[in-house]
């Protein structure tokens, strides 16, 4: 069997790598680097766009669940994050170009995987993942329209800034993890934090909802995620929506006047050398000459040099729950699935999950992995949700089944039995089908049974 894979992002990569592993050769074709996206600015595979946070790697957030069943099913871009972890507190956040470096070598070494450099503009024949993402080329996104008789479904998602660490005012800025105050602003902490006052916030606050932003065309609905609402569309909300949000103070002291600042914004170290540093939740649509303006009125970022400033995009998805039965495959074209964000999973770790489920379900796994695990959430997600107004969504907490037994001890001590319930159920699926995948592969795969 052959599999042509469409697109080498997240999705597309894990999917193609598990699908060699199981002795399947494969076709990855990514258009990057001769028709670039308007987010990624590289030719590599796995370019995260925006954060480089894979978000928390704590089993009683859903992400740091969905994360851990990955590392015990050896997917293979949870092992390149890893290995290139930069500190984010609770999070796991990565060097972004060393993770996008790793996937490529983990694609070189696979004899079965053959990359080719082409845009992909009709739907390929045999069996195909299309994983092209959010950012999906306008002739493939017309050419699923046509074979899926839908209209194109779509939302905004926008970028954060990232500022050169040599420019910022360490003197203003203060290193602190929330909660964790007694370092005294000696230590070095995993963020920065950028301190205001009471008259600094809403001076601030009124510059972003005056500032200009970058229109969109007007036969474009604005539909935001609600994870990756603009910074001005947060303040447009209330003047105190961005300090009670991305600007809250909570948990922070100020070394220099050992007080609770008014309102926050945080940096968070964007590449293992520390000289690049992200606005936490400050994506925005403002036009590049406001953002210079508005964000060096942040206190400590007076003087910053933008390695890269904030911008909005159309993201592109299917409507799962319509098109897709329970393996992902279109219900119409059985040979053909949808793999990542364009199924209508959001989020690097989602889209990650998903490649790795489409990979071993072409690859012949079967049964699916089961519903109170969070593979089985993020598979069922946009196969068996209600299909009137889909809208794409990240792991949470809420997709999972509910707990036949309460525990004691609130919302942490439920997540903790619901992620201990769904590592059980794993471990168990996982049994059963590493015998399927000997008999597929003829040798087996090993996978990290705890
Ligand atoms: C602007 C933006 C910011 C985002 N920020 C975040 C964030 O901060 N955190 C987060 O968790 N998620 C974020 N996301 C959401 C999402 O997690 C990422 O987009 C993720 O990369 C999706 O993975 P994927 O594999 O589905 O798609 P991608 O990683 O985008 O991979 C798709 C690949 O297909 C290629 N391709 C497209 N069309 C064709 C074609 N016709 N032929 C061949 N190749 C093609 C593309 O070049 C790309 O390499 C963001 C999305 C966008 C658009």
């Amino acid at each position: 069997m052959k599999v042509t894979v469409v697109g080498s992002g997240l999705a597309g990569s894990e999917a193609a790598l598990q699908l060699a592993c199981s002795g399947i050769e494969v076709d990855l074709y990514e258009m990057r680097p001769g028709t670039m996206t308007p987010a990624h600015t590289t030719g590599l595979p796995a370019e995260l766009v925006c954060s480089n946070s894979l978000r928390s790697d704590l089993i009683h957030n859903a992400p740091g669940l969905l994360k851990e069943e990955l590392r015990r099913c050896n997917s293979f871009l949870m092992k390149a994050a890893d290995s290139c972890r930069v500190p984010a507190g609770g999070a796991l956040a990565v060097d972004r170009d060393e993770f996008s470096q790793a996937v490529q070598e983990m694609l070189r070494e696979q004899k079965l995987i053959t990359v080719r450099e082409e845009e992909v503009t009709e739907i390929p024949q045999g069996k195909v993942i299309i994983a092209a993402g959010p950012l999906a080329s306008s002739s493939l996104t017309d050419a699923i329209c046509k074979l899926t008789g839908s209209g194109s479904l779509y939302f905004y998602d926008a970028i954060a800034p990232v500022v050169d660490f040599d420019s910022i005012n360490t003197d203003r800025a203060f290193f602190q993890n929330r909660y964790e105050a007694d370092n005294n602003g000696d230590a070095v902490a995993d963020y920065l934090n950028c301190p205001f006052s009471r008259e600094e916030y809403f001076n601030f606050v009124q510059e972003l909802k005056n500032g200009e932003r970058v229109s969109t065309r007007d036969f474009e609905k604005e539909i935001h995620f609600q994870g990756c609402m603009p910074v001005e569309a947060i303040a447009d909300s209330g003047d105190m929506s961005l300090a009670f949000g991305p600007m809250k103070p909570v948990g922070l002291v100020d070394p220099r006047t050992g007080i609770r600042s008014f309102a926050v914004v945080q940096l968070r170290m964007e590449n293992k050398a520390g000289t690049a540093w992200n606005l936490v939740g400050f994506q925005t649509k403002l036009t590049y000459s406001e953002q210079n303006r508005i964000f060096r009125m942040i206190p400590g970022l007076e003087n910053a040099e933008f390695v890269r400033l904030g911008s909005m995009h159309r993201n592109t998805f299917i409507n799962g729950p319509d098109l897709l039965d329970e393996k992902l495959r279109l219900k119409t074209h059985k040979r053909i699935m949808f793999a990542g964000q364009i199924t209508g999973v959001e989020g690097y770790i989602e889209s990650i999950a998903s490649g790795y489920l489409a990979g071993v379900l072409m690859a012949g796994i079967d049964p699916v992995p089961p519903a109170d695990t969070a593979l089985g959430a993020i598979l069922r997600y946009p196969t068996e949700s209600v299909a009137d107004n889909y809208q794409p969504s990240n792991i949470n907490y809420g997709l999972f089944p509910p707990l036949r037994k309460k525990p004691k001890g609130g919302r942490r001590a439920r997540r903790e039995a619901q992620a201990e319930r769904a590592l059980k159920s794993l471990g168990d699926w996982l049994s059963g089908v590493s015998s399927l995948q000997e008999s597929i592969t003829g040798s087996g795969k090993k996978y990290n049974h705890k």
